[in-house]
């Protein structure tokens, strides 16, 4: 399959993807970047998360993703596109962050909890920052006020 150009990175429909933290976020993302085709390797450091993605993801391993000397064990380093998607701890967040920036992976998405934790995230290196329930949470808003709209 071609690759997609986007103004910000490349996208081949083989590309492999990691993703760290197989909570609500990461793990709807890893499922469907799995859907769409891609091998998807999801780390989280909870072995009960593991048990239950480990059979609808391409690997997915327990670990403790702040630690460089693990990722590198794990072959994060091969991976060229990465998610954080580690939410409620910031350090745990940011420290991933780092060690997979170390490691030269070149589309970093980070996924980050209010603005202050999504500009930390932009200024260490992140290269796209989502905030799903403050983006979400702003188109509902938008919808109900035109449905509001709507009944004037
Ligand atoms: P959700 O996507 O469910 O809203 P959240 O934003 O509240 O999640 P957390 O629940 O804090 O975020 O973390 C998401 C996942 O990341 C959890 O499954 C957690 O076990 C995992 N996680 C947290 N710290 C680490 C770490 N250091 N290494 C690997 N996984 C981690």
């Amino acid at each position: 399959m071609g690759r997609i150009f986007t103004e910000q990175f490349a996208f081949s429909a083989s590309d492999s993807v990691l993703v760290i933290g197989l909570g609500r976020f990461g793990s709807a993302v890893a499922q469907s970047l799995v859907r769409l085709g891609h091998d998807v390797m999801g780390v989280d450091n909870n072995g009960e998360r593991v048990q239950v993605w480990a059979d609808k993801l391409t690997h997915a391993v327990q670990a403790d993703s702040t630690k460089e000397s693990v990722m590198l064990q794990l072959g994060a380093a091969d991976f060229s596109h990465a998610i954080v998607a580690i939410g409620g701890d910031i350090a745990a967040s940011l420290l991933t962050l780092m060690v997979l920036t170390e490691l030269g992976i070149k589309d970093i998405w980070v996924k980050a909890l209010d603005h202050d934790h999504g500009q930390l995230a932009k200024k260490m290196g992140a290269h796209h920052v989502v905030m799903p329930e403050a983006d979400m949470g702003e188109r509902v808003a938008h919808l109900v006020t035109g449905r509001l709209i709507d009944f004037l």
